[in-house]
């Protein structure tokens, strides 16, 4: 027997190891079953070229338990240690200082990890002795075990072993005690060891004889050593890539889109393959279901960083050795091969969806509805995607058609240029609240798009400065004429007294938690005669802040904007007017008198100091000035008073305001149902 000491330059680094990785202590399990396949593949290798001729065997990693001696064993057939080899790999751990080491990185779990081959050590995370009991593949080697308690001091002794390969008997601690129930070991192995490429079985098979569950020695292998994409895509059908997207993931039941397999060997190792789910909202629940892996062994699932953002929303797998996995995340964001690796993936993306368009038009069109966030999400939020995407991004309009900005440009340059040469490219963003607006447009022979997906404001935001002397306008965003303003607006038929005579009368039945606007329209006798439009602009601005688009708080504190278009050439509105000036046209008129002289005493006083300097204005007219106009303000102020008067109580201006506000579905709770029951006395 020899008796040594662990060679690190710290006393003890156990309890350090234990301390620090003490967060991520299940990923002992893996860094053994990593080094037990490791072991086996460098058999199959020195096999393969003739170092080793004898039988290679059953080469099945197993792992296996035992709840009275409270040991975790994971055994292999691979190459083995001799003595010699213990004292170099186990004995020497390669660094100093690793004290200040620890210190400096025990965030970085990982990075000690695998850089520092402290892979087999991790065992002592949830152990309190471990046992290596080894035979070499070479003829001539004694077989040995190696044992240590988790002090820097361990024991070296021969022993009697029948079998090349190595056993990792781990003597679990009391504080890791979970480790030893079957379904902790089977969720560890389903995370990290799903798709290892040697065979590893845990458990054995179970029968049910005559009604009871019986055990049988038959091994339960829990991986898939070929996982398709080590495999080559002429190999594969369309089914096998559904098979596998199935297994991996068991919850989802939604057939994926469609799939890219990657196969990259220069100037890096890259193989995977990406599914598209339907994504049909909320990207943010989408986001990291691919699965990151180092040849064939599981790393992570979190690949922010790693891929492209937009990415993050596809499923499936990516194996790379290139890929530095035990560095941090913001390592990982400036390192130059992930940069080319991220490139490299979002050009294959747009390759693959490039070709389905191109080959299969229909096909992508019927994709396209479970496409397009993922899609948006993507030109919006990578430049060099949507210089790629410009060619196979669709917009849908509302007959359900399809068109590339190219064939929509075509379709509606003619029709909807207006006479600042800007083509308007109308859209809805809900078919049924617009629909009074997009059947305007439409009588209008213009085209409206539908435009009312979780990302379309900010796509519509992107697009546009990209797209030259192409502008977007909702169709609600103002009276169809004004959309696309093609001609100079025709002169209002109302006269500015009239249109000062009807707008308090209006104003004074207008919901108040809302910014309203009254403005007079030349529209058709036959239009409505009142309608809601909203700029667009500020709507944008407002939508945007309500996404939580940067540094537009200040809009989203305003409150909603509208205007209330009243059509001057409706009967209605016509009757109103006449009926105002019936009831209360002497008693306006009469004000109106007493406000003449002092508009003409006003006029005078403003003309007398036109050409002086203000210093020069005798303080008496300065003054009567100032009392002239506070005179004027009071019977303008007594005029509105008085419209507003008769307006609150008049039922048809109500009931056309509310017309207009149930047209945008903006009527609601109590004043719908007055709305209704006012509705049934109007009958009568
Ligand atoms: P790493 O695997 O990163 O090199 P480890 O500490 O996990 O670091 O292992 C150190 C070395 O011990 C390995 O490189 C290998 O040579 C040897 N080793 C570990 N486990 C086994 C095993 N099951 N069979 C044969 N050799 C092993």
């Amino acid at each position: 027997m020899q008796k040594g000491k662990i060679n690190v330059t710290s006393e003890n680094i156990f309890p350090i190891i234990k301390k620090f990785l003490y967060s991520e202590h299940e990923i002992f399990l893996r860094e053994l079953i990593s080094n037990a396949i490791d072991a086996t593949q460098k058999l199959k290798a020195l096999s393969s070229v003739g170092d080793f001729d004898g039988e290679l065997g059953d080469l099945t990693v197993r792992v296996s338990l035992d709840k009275e001696a409270k040991t975790i064993t994971v055994s292999d057939a691979g190459i083995g240690m001799s003595a010699e080899e213990i004292d170099k790999y186990i004995n020497q751990i390669a660094f100093s200082g690793a004290e200040e080491f620890l210190e400096k990185y025990k965030n970085k779990v990982d990075a000690i990890i695998g850089h520092f081959g402290l892979g087999f050590y991790s065992s002592f995370i949830v152990s309190e002795r471990v046992d290596i009991i080894t035979k070499s593949f070479r003829e001539d080697e004694k077989a040995v075990k190696w044992s240590c308690d988790g002090s820097p001091e361990f024991e070296i002794t021969e022993v009697e072993k029948e079998q090349r390969g190595t056993d990792i008997v781990l003597y679990i601690d009391e504080a890791s005690i979970e480790f030893l129930e079957d379904a902790k070991i089977n969720e560890l192995l389903t995370k990290y060891c799903k798709f290892l490429p040697i065979e590893i079985a845990f458990g054995t098979k179970k029968e049910t004889k005559e009604g009871s569950e019986e055990e049988t020695d038959v091994p339960v292998i829990i991986n898939n050593t070929k996982p398709a994409w080590t495999q080559k895509p002429a190999d594969l059908k369309e089914e096998d890539y559904n098979n596998f997207y199935r297994e991996l993931y068991p919850m989802q039941f939604e057939e994926p889109l469609f799939n890219i397999h990657l196969n990259v060997d220069y100037p890096f190792n890259l193989t995977g393959i990406l599914y598209f789910p339907r994504i049909k909202s909320n990207i943010e629940i989408q986001k990291n279901k691919i699965q990151l892996f180092c040849n064939q062994v599981f790393v992570t699932d979190s690949v922010e960083g790693i891929v492209p953002d937009f990415l993050t929303l596809l499923h499936g797998v990516l194996d790379s050795p290139d890929i530095p996995l035990n560095v941090s995340r913001s390592y990982l964001q400036t390192d130059a091969n992930v940069k080319k690796i991220a490139n490299h993936i979002s050009k294959k993306v747009a390759d693959k969806l490039n070709e389905l368009f191109k080959e299969k038009r229909d096909d992508f069109e019927k994709k396209w509805d479970d496409l397009k966030l993922f899609i948006s999400y993507g030109v919006l939020s990578d430049e060099k995607f949507y210089d790629r995407a410009k060619a196979f991004t669709l917009l849908k309009n509302t007959d359900g058609k399809y068109f590339t900005f190219e064939e929509y440009q075509t379709l509606v340059k003619e029709n909807q240029t207006d006479r600042e040469n800007n083509t308007v490219y109308l859209y809805a963003t809900d078919a049924d609240a617009q629909y009074s607006f997009i059947d305007a447009a439409k009588a209008k022979g213009y085209d409206v798009l539908m435009l009312g997906g979780q990302l379309d404001t900010h796509f519509i935001n992107t697009v546009e400065p990209k797209l030259e002397n192409i502008k977007f306008a909702r169709v609600d965003a103002d009276v169809v004429d004004k959309l696309i303003e093609k001609d100079k607006p025709e002169a209002s038929t109302l006269k500015s007294e009239e249109k000062d005579q009807l707008r308090p009368v209006f104003r004074s039945q207008l919901p108040t938690k809302d910014n309203f606007v009254v403005v007079f329209e030349n529209l058709a006798e036959t239009d409505a005669p009142a309608l809601i439009t909203q700029a667009e602009f500020m709507r944008r601005m407002k939508d945007m802040s309500a996404m939580g688009g940067g540094g537009m708080g200040f809009y989203g504190q305003m409150p909603d904007s509208y205007n209330m278009v009243i059509n001057e050439n409706h009967r209605f509105v016509k009757q109103i007017l006449s009926e105002t000036d019936e009831t209360i046209g002497t008693k306006v008129a009469e004000i109106r008198k007493e406000i003449e002289p002092l508009t003409t005493e006003k006029d005078q006083l403003v003309e007398a100091k036109k050409d002086i300097k203000e210093e020069e204005v005798p303080q008496a007219d300065k003054d009567r000035l100032e009392e002239v106009e506070g005179k004027i303000r009071e019977q303008e102020d007594k005029i509105e008073a008085t419209l507003t008067e008769y307006g609150k109580d008049n039922k048809l201006v109500k009931q056309i305001i509310d017309l207009a506000l149930l047209a945008n579905n903006m009527l609601k709770g109590e004043d719908l149902s007055k709305f209704v029951k006012r509705s049934v006395e109007l009958i009568k």
